[in-house]
């Protein structure tokens, strides 16, 4: 499923992300870059052991930050480590935490060049947000981003099963119909 919005584009399809010919790829990291399970574990082990040393050069992030990295092996450009909240243990602040995480993924993804990018379902997982309230507030940062013209103009979501991919499709719809700047198709 596909959406036009400004002069970019939304795609959300299902996929591992780690296979994605992106120049950018966003893993689920943990504050301290330290590599872990979920998507993080999968993008660890295709890019290899030079990532986390990219990682321990930067040290660490802050929730609802990003960092970017070169990609050790990974056929990407730039590899965005981007820290979402844990659910329920951010004193209410997560929902502007986790869209503050996707649009610093964004911006450090322009920073370094990148004008395509593929987003993983940041807190969905280990970290326990509810997935139809994080695909709303990731798809509407999505949008204001690519509304503001800047790079990446190309964003990818990909959902890594069958329901999270439903539940995205669902909120991408609900979009279209309150945003006439989202169309779908394109
Ligand atoms: P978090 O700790 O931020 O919740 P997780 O890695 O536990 O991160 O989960 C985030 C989302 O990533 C989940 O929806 C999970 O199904 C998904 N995921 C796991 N592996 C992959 C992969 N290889 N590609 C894309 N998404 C993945």
């Amino acid at each position: 499923m596909r959406a036009r919005i400004g002069a970019g584009s939304l795609e959300l399809r299902r996929g591992d992300i780690t296979r994605e010919g992106v120049d950018a790829i966003v893993t689920a990291a943990n504050s301290a870059l330290a590599g872990g399970g979920g998507v993080d574990g999968a993008v660890h082990r295709a890019a290899g052991p030079e990532l986390l040393a990219e990682c321990r050069k930067i040290g660490g992030c802050p929730t609802g930050d990003a960092v970017a990295t070169p990609p050790g092996r990974l056929p990407v450009r730039a590899v965005v480590h981007a820290v979402g909240p844990v659910y329920g243990a951010c004193g209410g602040r997560e929902d502007e935490l986790l869209a503050r995480a996707h649009r610093r993924a964004l911006e450090v993804a322009g920073e370094a060049g990148c004008r395509s990018i593929a987003f993983p379902a940041i807190s969905c997982g280990v970290y326990g947000f509810p997935v139809e309230r994080a695909a709303r507030i990731a798809l509407e940062t999505i949008r204001d981003h690519l509304l503001g013209g800047s790079p990446p103009h190309e964003v990818r979501y990909v959902l890594f099963g069958a329901r999270e991919l439903e539940v995205f499709r669902g909120a991408l719809r609900e979009l279209v119909e309150r945003d006439p700047r989202v169309v779908l198709g394109g």
